[in-house]
């Protein structure tokens, strides 16, 4: 029998949910500190204990989920806590396409395929003495906006910058990403993409909620300016959110041409969960200013469904549990090769 596996943070208790519901055994990669949670959820049927996670590298790891027939589903923890190298060098299979995940972390390649799917982004900005008007600041790689900042000139940059480095949250050599700030209302669009049904689905829209930069909107501007604090982009939990109707089309327009240009770019192409982030402008224009070519954590709001879903499945469907039925279709077809890389 197939199993789930994923590793034991982001968005790991709704996979292993909805791989539970679909009927697959489920299994958790999970650090040791976060034994105690996990053993709180009846739907996990296994956990191999690791001390860090880039333990699923050792001949262990991989012969347990092996021995299970897993399938593991990449989320932004793997991202964030393994390299390309790392993540491409797994043996047992990945649902989606693992070699994507490098086009994700890497923000060079990153702007590569947003461009090849023609999606409207910020400006680029090549050098801090450019800065002539607000920016903000990126590290590389699924870093949830923890040490991103935002500057207005190129002093600004460098006095933010030091900042953070002598706070330890960036180092000196890091190489940064800097880009037209786009302002108005952020929009994290969810996608799920069947190579076996050939078809797009929209899934559903969250909202981040991100401090200290959300919080700053309570402090009066004045004393804004004492608080010496850089104030981050880190992510603290999701809400969810409906688009005006007729925004819809272009949403499915958007995922489609950032399909086809996976597809084109990245073999086999962007198969399974993927988010268009971004924000709307006062004409209802979209920016794009990031992907994320697997599940993202924002999914976990409707781990009871979501309302799009509930447009297209008369029944409850997370994200996590469409991800078993893919694994599940695929597998009665013998098409595994299809949906896995
Ligand atoms: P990212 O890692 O690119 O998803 O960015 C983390 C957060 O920074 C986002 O959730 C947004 O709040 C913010 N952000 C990133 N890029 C931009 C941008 N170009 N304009 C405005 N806000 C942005």
């Amino acid at each position: 029998m197939t199993a789930i596996a994923t590793l034991g943070s982001h968005c790991a208790l709704q996979v292993l949910k909805g791989a539970k519901d679909e009927g697959l055994r489920t299994l958790l990669v999970c650090e040791k500190k976060r034994e105690k949670l996990y053993k709180r959820f009846p739907f996990i049927d296994e956990l191999v204990l690791v001390d860090s996670f880039v333990e699923v590298l050792d001949p262990r790891c991989q012969r347990t989920l092996e021995e299970n027939d897993a399938v593991i589903i990449p989320h932004g923890t793997l991202i964030a806590q393994m390299s390309s190298e790392q993540i491409e060098s797994i043996k047992n299979p990945i649902f989606g396409n693992k070699w994507i995940l490098r086009w994700e972390s890497d923000r060079e390649k990153k702007e590569e395929l947003m461009r090849e799917a023609s999606l409207p982004m910020p400006q680029k900005v090549s050098s801090p003495s450019e800065i002539d008007k607000l920016v903000i600041v990126k590290r590389q790689g699924a870093a949830g906006g923890k040490g991103y900042f935002m500057a207005a000139s190129e002093e600004d940059y460098h006095k933010k910058r030091n900042d953070l480095i002598s706070q330890g949250i960036i180092s000196a050599d890091e190489p940064l990403y800097i880009q037209a700030y786009a302002a108005g209302v952020l929009a994290y669009l969810q996608y799920f993409y069947s190579p076996i049904k050939e078809e797009l689905e929209f899934f559903g829209v969250d909202q981040r909620h991100e401090s200290d930069i959300e919080g700053l909107a309570r402090i009066p501007s004045e004393q804004q300016m004492k608080n010496n604090k850089v104030p981050s982009f880190n992510v603290i939990g999701n809400s969810p959110l409906v688009l005006r109707e007729s925004l819809l089309d272009e949403v499915y327009t958007m995922g489609e041409k950032f399909v086809e240009a996976a597809k084109r770019r990245v073999a086999p192409g962007m198969n399974g969960p993927f988010c268009i982030e971004g924000v709307y402008d006062e004409n209802a224009k979209f920016t794009s200013f990031e992907f994320s070519a697997r599940i993202v954590a924002g999914t976990n709001i409707y781990m009871d469904g979501s309302p799009y879903y509930s447009l297209l499945y008369n029944e409850q469907m997370s994200m996590g549990k469409r991800i078993a039925r893919e694994i599940k279709n695929a597998k009665d077809l013998n098409h595994l090769d299809k949906i896995t890389t």
